[in-house]
């Protein structure tokens, strides 16, 4: 039965955008780039992705797990990968088999990563993972017979501009390096993500680890010529009038204060559209921005579409770039108290197709 059915919804994932950015992040750094394509790439698709990302410049693709990084190399992706989350036990052979770099950030893991070559993470401030300063040495004593390639190290709060936890860690960093050269290692360097590229360009060191703008989703105060690379869209599927004094939805929650024409939209909390959103979600129909009224339902939304000429088939914009006029993913993250990595991410649905112009 399946392929028999219209898609309910699409993403479309704009690979020219993809490539605009990442040439933006990399004359920003002017150092080598890694695109950042964990999590599916952001819920855009980490091979397609991969694949634009370094036809636009990048050198090195960043992953979190092994398997993530096994996906690029089954991909036919041969340019160098960096995986580094990773849990006790977890066997890392096909992914070491397959030249998949490692990060390293305790004895344990020096251990699992054996015959890698390695990044040797220094926790700097985050206190996420890392390397804690006090075990430090005794990490990069171990380290000296194996394949170091790299130190590095993330930041907790490049996204505020001139928050003084940049310096910090900048500082521990680079103490920390003090102390891998002082034992004869001369890795590379990485310690920066996207918001430090746009805005601490002396802070990109070796190379530098950049996500979120290359989706063109901004994450610092500053403009930046960066441009959305996921549209998130469906269609009407029926329309009809209602009257004044009718309720729409779960609950009744949105009474039609006059005769109204309200769409369907196929759209619901199964496909990427939150409950949260309920009453404060704006849609793009027919050239206009429209409010979804009453509840947002697992399967369908309800557009007001007021006395708008709306018929079955029209475009429905839930968030994009929003140089038309349309929401964005930043609005929404705005309306949920969250962040647009998080609205992007949670596109990677079965009932979700997924498009690439
Ligand atoms: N480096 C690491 C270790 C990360 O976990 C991430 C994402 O969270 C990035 C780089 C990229 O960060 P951003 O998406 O803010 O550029």
């Amino acid at each position: 039965m399946s392929g028999q059915y219209a898609p309910r919804a699409e993403t479309i994932v704009d690979l020219d955008a993809l490539r605009h950015n990442v040439a933006l992040l990399a004359e920003r750094a002017k150092v080598p780039v890694m695109a950042v394509v964990k999590a599916d790439g952001y819920g855009h698709g980490a091979v397609p992705i991969a694949k634009a990302a370094l036809e636009a410049g990048a050198t090195w693709l960043g992953a979190c797990s092994a398997v993530e990084a096994l996906t690029l190399r089954e991909a036919g992706i041969e340019a160098p990968i960096l995986a580094w989350l990773y849990g006790p036990g977890e066997d890392l052979s096909d992914a070491i088999a397959a030249g998949v770099d490692l990060g390293v950030s305790s004895m344990d893991e020096l251990r699992a990563a054996e015959g890698a070559a390695i990044h040797l993470k220094i926790d700097t401030g985050l206190n996420r993972n890392g390397c804690p300063p006090e075990e430090w040495p005794e990490l990069v004593r171990a380290a000296r017979d194996h394949n170091v390639r790299a130190i590095w190290s993330h930041f907790a709060s490049a996204d505020e501009p001139g928050d003084p936890s940049v310096d910090r860690q900048a500082e521990r960093f680079e103490q920390a390096y003090e102390i891998a050269v002082a034992e004869g290692l001369k890795p590379m360097r990485h310690i920066s993500n996207s918001a430090a590229t746009l805005t601490r360009p002396d802070l990109a060191y070796d190379m530098v680890r950049v996500g979120i703008a290359m989706y063109g989703l901004n994450p610092v105060p500053q403009q930046e010529d960066l441009r959305p690379v996921m549209t998130f869209r469906s269609s009407v599927a029926s329309v009809k009038r209602t009257r004044a004094g009718e309720g729409v939805s779960y609950g009744l929650t949105w009474i039609a204060q006059q005769d109204t024409t309200l769409a369907l939209v196929p759209v619901g909390y199964g496909d990427g559209v939150p409950r949260g959103l309920s009453g404060k979600l704006e849609v793009f129909v027919a050239g206009h921005r429209r409010p979804v009224v009453g509840r947002v339902c697992m399967d369908q939304i309800v557009v007001d579409c007021g006395d708008d000429k709306v018929r079955p088939g029209d475009e429905v914009i839930l968030f994009g770039p929003g140089d038309r006029g349309e929401p964005t993913a930043r609005e929404w993250a705005d309306n949920l108290g969250t962040i647009d990595y998080e609205i992007v991410t949670n596109m990677y649905r079965p009932r979700v197709v997924r498009r690439y112009v």
